[in-house]
Order: structure tokens, then C-alpha cells, then sequence
């Protein structure tokens, strides 16, 4: 129900909890972060409020400089901690708004050539449809890439690779994403609400667009994969 990202400088774990606290007043069921830790995924997940998270935190922090974040209202298996997000495989961790309305018939295709799924999400398909693709030898952007257009329904997606110290992608398909820009730091949101403790400059994703986010910046491509710019605005610090 809520998407956070962040590129930071510093450690970023209790930033994506700040912002996913600021996504508590659109309800869920369940939250999760994911960060590298010498490059590989480590996550964090949580049934209930943040503060099962948060304290599940306490026990046993997570590390690193760069992250995504999650608030889930189930749609597709029930809110408990296998199904909260981010789903995650050794390649990559994902964090989903919305619903993969074709997931049934893409995760039959994936069960016949071997793939075992851990969950009962609509969002572990896009997990394991991106791993497979990176199997097949490709680079992260492009697994991606080819990804979304097999994808129904209404969704945003944030994205997390293993090795991959300076990459988020975002990308949004009927519900919204922002980006929020700082100074050699990049975020990414469900809403301004959530990047406004770190910054005051928002751009928001359209429909089919595809955001490579890395801490100098983004690259937006839209559906058609065209670079695009969407124009930045200035939100209320502190707000
Ligand atoms: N459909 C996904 C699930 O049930 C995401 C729900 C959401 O937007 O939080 O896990």
C-alpha cells in the first residue's frame, strides 16, 4: 500500500521507517525493509504495526546505505510476515502497490520450468519473472524492461538488486510513485507525504514510465522507452 526508497549517505533503515510511518494513514496489515549488506539482500519484515518492525529492528538492525521500504494491505494472500513485502530472491528484493491481475497465468508459465514460489502474493511473480530473466544473463535494467509489459493491472513497483549499491528502479502502471531529489541522495515514494523529511523537490512518475534512480540523479523512460523529464516541484519543507 505504500512504497519507500531510498539512496542514501548514511544508514538508511530508520529513514525508510520515518517514511513509511508518514504512509500509516493509508492502512495495511503488515510492513517490511530490505537493504545490501555487502551487497547482498538482507530484509527485515513484520504482521502488524511498525512497531512490530521496528522492534524486530531493535533485535536485529539492519545495515546499509540503501533501501526499500513497505506497507502492505493484502490483496493476495494473507497478512502475515511470508506474505509482507519485500518479496525477495537472491537477486533482487521488490516492493508492490497494487495488483498484478495476471499473476495466476504468469506463475503457472514460471511452475512449469521449475520455479518454486515461497508465497501466496501477486508481487512474488514479478520477483521471480525479473530473477528469471537476469538467469538468462540479463543486466538488471533490462530484466526489468522486458518485464513490465507482460504485467496487468494497476501497480507501482520499487525495486532492489543484489550487487547493486547504486540502483533503485521505479516504475509506475495506475498508481502513483514520486521521486524525491536531494543532494547526492535519491528517493523514491508513494506519495510527496512520505520524501518530505528529506527533501523539497518532487517529481512524479506518469503512467508506463520506467525511473532509474542512482545517487547523481534519475533517468525517466516512458512506455515507449523514450528518455522523458517530468517537471519538478517544490513542496512545503517540514510539511
Ligand atoms: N497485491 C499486493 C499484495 O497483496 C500488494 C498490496 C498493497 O498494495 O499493499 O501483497
Amino acid at each position: 500500500c505504500g512504497i519507500v526508497g531510498i539512496l542514501g549517505n548514511t544508514s538508511v533503515t530508520p529513514l525508510v521507517v520515518k517514511a513509511l510511518t508518514r504512509l500509516e494513514y493509508r492502512g495495511y496489515d503488515s510492513a517490511g525493509v530490505a537493504t545490501l549488506k555487502n551487497g547482498q539482500i538482507e530484509r527485515r519484515r513484520a504482521e502488524g504495526k511498525l512497531r512490530n518492525l521496528e522492534q524486530k529492528l531493535s533485535q536485529t538492525p539492519l545495515s546499509g546505505t540503501i533501501g526499500i521500504g513497505h506497507t502492505r494491505w493484502a490483496t493476495h494472500g494473507k497478512p502475515n510476515e511470508t506474505n509482507a513485502h519485500p518479496h525477495a530472491t537472491d537477486k533482487l528484493a521488490v516492493v508492490h502497490n497494487g495488483i498484478i491481475e495476471n499473476f495466476r497465468e504468469l506463475k503457472t508459465d514460471l511452475e512449469t520450468k521449475g520455479i518454486v514460489f515461497e508465497t501466496e502474493t501477486d508481487t512474488e511473480v514479478v520477483a521471480q519473472l525479473v530473477t528469471y530473466e537476469m538467469r538468462q544473463g540479463r543486466p538488471p535494467i533490462e530484466a526489468v524492461a522486458v518485464t513490465l509489459p507482460r504485467l496487468r493491472g494497476a501497480f507501482a513497483l520499487g525495486f532492489l538488486f543484489s550487487g547493486e549499491e547504486d540502483l533503485l528502479i521505479g516504475a509506475r502502471h495506475g498508481a502513483p510513485l514520486a521521486i524525491g531529489y536531494g543532494d547526492g541522495e535519491m528517493f523514491l515514494g508513494s506519495d510527496a507525504l512520505a520524501l518530505a523529511p528529506f527533501t523539497d523537490e518532487i517529481s512524479y512518475l506518469e503512467d508506463g514510465d520506467c525511473a532509474l534512480l542512482r545517487r547523481k540523479g534519475v533517468e525517466i523512460h516512458d512506455a515507449s522507452g523514450q528518455n522523458v523529464h517530468r517537471p519538478l516541484h517544490k513542496i512545503p519543507t517540514g510539511s
